[in-house]
C-alpha cells in the first residue's frame, strides 16, 4: 500500500501540534514541510507521523512530533540565527531547525547515526546544516557563540561548555534530570551577562553521554 505522507503530515500539524499550543506559524510550516518518514527506520515509515517517539537505530529515538515542535518554538527563531544542536540522531530535528534559521551546527557521538543523517541532508539538499562526530557536551567551540542551542538528549546538569558557547543574548533548550525515565525540559535565557531558567515540560529523553553528561 502506498501512503499519502503529505496528508499524514498535515494531519499531524492540525491534530497534534495546533491544539497543544504550537502557534508560531513558521514552526508549523516547518513541521508541515520536513519529510519525517524519511528519517525513521524503514520498518516504522508508515508510523512516522504518529503521536509518539520512534526508534532510529543504536537504541536511540526520534522525539514525538509535539516535543520537536515545542523545543523548536521555545527558541523563537526569526531566520538570521546560528544554532547548535547536540544529538543529531536521525537528523530530523536539525532539518526542522534548518528551515527556520541561517545555519545549523549539529554534533552526534555515534558514527553510524552521523553518517546516516549526513546522507539525508545531502539528498534533501539541506546545505545549511554542518555535522560533526564528537562529544557534544563539549559544544563546538570553533563556530561559537551560538544564538540558540538545543540539546536532544538528557544529562544530569547543563554542560558548562554549552553555557559558555551561548551568545548573549541567547537561548538554550535542554532536558535535565537525575532520573533515567523522567526529566524536565528547561529553557535557559542569557541576557546582559545573566542567565535565567524556566521549566517548560516534563519529558523523557535518551541519555546525554559524555564528559559533561552521563558516563558511558
Ligand atoms: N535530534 C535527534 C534525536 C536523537 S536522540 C533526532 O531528531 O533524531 C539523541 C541523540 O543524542 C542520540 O543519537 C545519541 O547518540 C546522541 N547523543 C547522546 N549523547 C551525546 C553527546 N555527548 N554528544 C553528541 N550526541 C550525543
Amino acid at each position: 500500500m502506498r501512503h499519502n505522507y503529505e496528508k499524514a503530515r498535515e494531519r499531524m500539524v492540525r491534530e497534534q501540534l495546533m491544539p497543544r499550543g504550537i502557534t508560531d506559524p513558521r514552526v508549523l510550516a516547518a513541521m508541515n514541510t520536513v519529510p519525517r518518514h524519511l528519517f525513521v527506520e524503514d520498518a516504522f515509515e508508515a508510523q512516522a507521523y504518529g503521536d509518539h517517539p520512534l526508534p532510529i537505530g543504536e537504541g536511540q529515538t526520534i522525539s514525538q512530533p509535539y516535543i520537536v515542535a515545542l523545543m523548536t518554538q521555545a527558541l523563537n527563531l526569526k531566520g538570521h540565527e546560528k544554532v547548535l544542536e547536540i544529538g543529531t540522531g536521525s537528523g530530523y530535528q536539525a532539518a526542522v531547525l534548518a528551515q527556520l534559521c541561517d545555519k545549523v551546527y549539529t554534533v552526534e557521538r555515534l558514527k553510524s547515526l552521523h553518517i546516516g543523517a549526513r546522507k539525508l541532508f545531502d539528498q534533501l539538499q539541506y546545505f545549511n546544516i554542518l555535522c560533526r562526530i564528537d562529544d557534544g557536551t563539549l559544544g563546538w567551540q570553533e563556530h561559537s557563540p551560538y544564538d540558540a542551542i538545543m540539546v536532544t538528549a538528557a544529562g544530569p546538569k547543563v554542560p558548562e561548555p554549552l553555557l559558555t558557547q551561548l551568545a548573549d543574548p541567547g537561548v538554550m533548550v535542554i532536558p535535565i534530570g537525575m532520573e533515567r525515565w523522567s526529566q524536565e525540559l528547561v529553557l535557559i535565557t542569557k541576557e546582559q551577562g545573566q542567565t535565567s531558567e524556566r521549566v517548560i515540560e516534563q519529558v523523557r529523553f535518551v541519555s546525554l553521554i559524555g564528559n559533561h553528561g552521563w558516563q558511558p
